[in-house]
C-alpha cells in the first residue's frame, strides 16, 4: 500500500484520495514517502487551523487558509515540490468552488510538475465523496489495516516498554495474527490492555488479544464475531452440500495452494426459510477451523452523510480481509440487495451504490475471505450475483424428504434426551411432510412445553400433537416456495438428492 502510494506521488498524480480513518498513522507514512529523494516538505490542511507544515506547532500556520478555496489557491502559489494533505474535505467538496480550485490546481500542477517541482495534493478521510467533475483527475486509494510487519513494529515497543522482555518466535506470531483485523491504535491498545491485565505478555495473554478484539470489532456493529460449537452431525439431511463442504476442509491451507487449487471464493445457498442455511455456514466454520464473521448489510446504510454507507461496507470488508483466512456471512442478501436496480430516489441510489462496492469488491478480492450467503427470494436478487463465476457455486437447500426428516428429529431428540428409543421417529417423520427444519425443532420445542407445563414428561403424542397445531410455511407460501424450486431446478444445485420427492410433492 505504501508503495502503491508511492507510485502514484512519484508518477505525478496531481490529487490522491486515501480513504481511511487513521490519520495519524496515513500521515507519518505519507511523510515518510516525502524523505525519498526528491525530498519534499509536507503540509497538512485542516479546516480549525488552516494549512501547517508537517511536524510544526499548529500556530505556525499560514495566513487565511482556513477556508478551503483559500487554501487549494495557496497550495497553487507554491513553487516548490510539496505534499499537500487536506484532511476531511469530504463536508466541502460539492461546493463549486472548492471543486473548480480543485480542478485549477490539477491543471496547474500538470505545467509545473514539468518544471521539474513536484506537487501533489492528497484529500485523506474516512469518507469517499468525489463530485463528478473530479472522478477522472483523481485516483483512490483505500488505506488497508496494518500488517504483520506493521503489527511487529507496535508489539516490540509494547515489549521494549516492558524492558526489553523476550518472547519466542511462535507466541510472537500468535500475538500478531490474534491482532490482525485492528487498527494501529486499536493494536496498542489491546497489547497494553493484555499486559496490564496479566502483568506480561505470552501465549495465554492471546486470549485476551482476541477477546478485545472481538469486543472491538463488536463495537463497529456491521461485523460481529460469531462463535460455533456445532458440527457437520448437527444438520440434518443436505448430504451433497456437506460433502462438498467436507472436500473443501483444507482448501485455505499451503498446502491446497502448492498442489495448485484455487481459493474457493464462495458459496450462495438458496432455500426455503428454516431449512439450516444459517445452520449450514455456521458449522462450516467449525469444519474448516476459520472465524466466522457475520456482516450485517442492514446496518452498514447510514444516510447521515453521502458516502457514509460506503464507507461502512469497506471497513467491514477491510476488516474481514486483515481477518483472514476468514468466512464471511451474509444471511438475506436478496433482502440487503432488494431494490438496489431501478428507481432513482436517494435510497436506491445508496443501495446500489452498495451493491456496486460489495460486487466489484468481490470481484477483485484476492485475500482468502470466503463469502458464505444466504437467500429465500430469488426474483428480489440481483441477477449480476447468480452469473457464473461470482460464487463457486449456488446450492439450493430445498425442505427435508422423509429420510432427512428422520435426521432431524433424531438431531433434535437427541439434543435435549439421553433415551430417544421411546420415539417413533418413522410416524412422526411421515407425519411432517412439507415441514422445515427449524419447524420440526419448533414441534419438539413445543411438545416439551406442553408436557413441561403439566409437570410430566414429554411423549410421542405430545409431538403429533404439535406438528397437527403447526401449519408449516410450505403452504401458507405455496406459491413462493414452488417458484423458488421451478428456479432452483434449473439454476442450482441441490443441496441433497430429493429429485424424486420434487415430483411428489404437490403444492
Ligand atoms: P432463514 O432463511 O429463515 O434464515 P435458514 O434456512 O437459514 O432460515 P436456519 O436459521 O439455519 O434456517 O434454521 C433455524 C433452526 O432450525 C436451526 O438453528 C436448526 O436448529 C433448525 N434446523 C433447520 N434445518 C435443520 C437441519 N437440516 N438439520 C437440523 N436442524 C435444522
Amino acid at each position: 500500500m505504501k508503495e502503491e502510494l508511492s507510485v502514484l506521488v512519484q508518477a505525478q498524480y496531481p490529487l490522491i484520495y486515501l480513504v481511511t480513518s487513521e490519520e495519524e498513522r496515513t500521515e507519518q507514512a505519507i511523510a515518510a514517502l516525502a524523505q525519498v529523494k526528491p525530498q519534499k516538505r509536507v503540509f497538512v490542511w485542516t479546516v480549525t487551523h488552516g494549512i501547517v507544515e508537517y511536524g510544526q506547532p499548529r500556530n505556525i500556520t499560514q495566513h487565511n487558509t482556513v477556508s478551503p478555496e483559500a487554501a487549494v489557491e495557496w497550495v497553487i502559489r507554491q513553487r516548490e515540490s510539496g505534499i499537500f494533505v487536506f484532511k476531511d474535505l469530504h463536508p466541502f467538496i460539492d461546493s463549486p468552488a472548492v471543486t473548480r480550485w480543485l480542478r485549477d490546481a490539477i491543471a496547474s500542477f500538470k505545467e509545473s510538475n514539468k518544471r521539474d517541482s513536484l506537487k501533489t495534493i492528497v484529500l485523506m478521510s474516512p469518507v469517499q465523496q468525489i463530485p463528478i467533475e473530479l472522478e477522472k483527475e483523481i485516483a483512490v486509494l483505500d488505506y488497508p489495516l496494518p500488517d504483520m510487519t506493521e503489527l511487529n513494529d507496535v508489539l516490540s515497543q509494547q515489549l521494549d516498554s516492558m524492558r526489553g522482555r523476550r518472547i519466542t518466535t511462535e507466541t510472537r506470531e500468535k500475538l500478531l495474527k490474534a491482532a490482525l483485523g485492528l487498527t494501529r491504535d486499536e493494536a496498542e491498545k489491546v497489547y497494553r490492555k493484555a499486559q496490564v491485565t496479566a502483568g506480561r505478555l505470552t501465549e495465554t495473554e492471546v486470549d485476551i488479544v482476541l477477546s478485545e478484539k472481538k469486543q472491538l470489532i463488536r463495537r463497529n456493529g456491521i461485523l460481529e464475531y460469531l462463535e460455533e460449537d456445532g458440527t457437520l452431525n448437527d444438520v440434518g439431511g443436505s448430504e451433497d452440500l456437506k460433502q462438498w463442504l467436507s472436500q473443501r476442509s483444507a482448501a485455505f491451507t499451503e498446502r491446497a495452494r502448492e498442489y495448485g487449487l484455487p481459493q474457493p471464493k464462495g458459496l450462495l445457498l438458496l432455500g426455503v426459510p428454516g431449512c439450516g442455511k444459517s445452520l449450514i455456514a455456521k458449522v462450516t466454520s467449525r469444519l474448516w477451523s476459520l472465524p466466522l464473521l457475520r456482516l450485517d448489510l442492514g446496518r452498514v446504510y447510514d444516510g447521515s452523510t453521502v458516502g457514509r454507507s460506503e464507507a461502512n461496507l469497506r471497513n467491514a470488508l477491510k476488516t474481514a480481509e486483515s481477518i483472514s483466512p476468514a468466512i464471511l456471512f451474509i444471511d438475506e442478501l436478496d433482502k440487503a440487495f432488494a431494490g438496489s436496480a431501478g428507481s432513482a430516489d436517494s435510497d436506491a441510489g445508496t443501495s446500489s451504490r452498495i451493491f456496486g462496492t460489495f460486487l466489484t469488491w468481490m470481484q477483485e478480492k484476492r485475500s482468502p475471505v470466503f463469502v458464505m450467503a444466504t437467500a429465500n427470494r430469488v426474483e428480489r436478487l440481483p441477477g449480476e450475483f447468480l452469473r457464473k463465476g461470482r460464487f463457486d457455486e449456488i446450492f439450493f437447500v430445498d425442505l427435508p424428504n422423509e429420510d432427512e426428516r428422520k435426521q432431524i428429529f433424531s438431531i433434535h431428540l437427541a439434543k435435549r434426551r439421553k433415551e430417544i428409543d421411546r420415539f417413533d421417529i418413522d410416524q412422526l417423520s411421515k407425519m411432517s411432510d412439507g415441514y422445515s427444519g427449524a419447524e420440526i425443532e419448533q414441534a419438539v420445542i413445543a411438545a416439551m412445553y406442553d408436557a413441561f407445563a403439566q409437570d410430566r414428561e414429554f411423549t410421542q403424542l405430545d409431538i403429533i400433537a404439535a406438528i397437527k397445531a403447526t401449519f408449516p410455511l410450505s403452504r401458507t407460501m405455496t406459491e413462493q416456495v414452488a417458484a423458488l424450486r421451478d428456479w432452483a431446478r434449473q439454476r442450482a444445485r441441490p443441496a441433497s438428492d430429493t429429485g424424486a420427492e420434487y415430483q411428489r410433492l404437490e403444492f
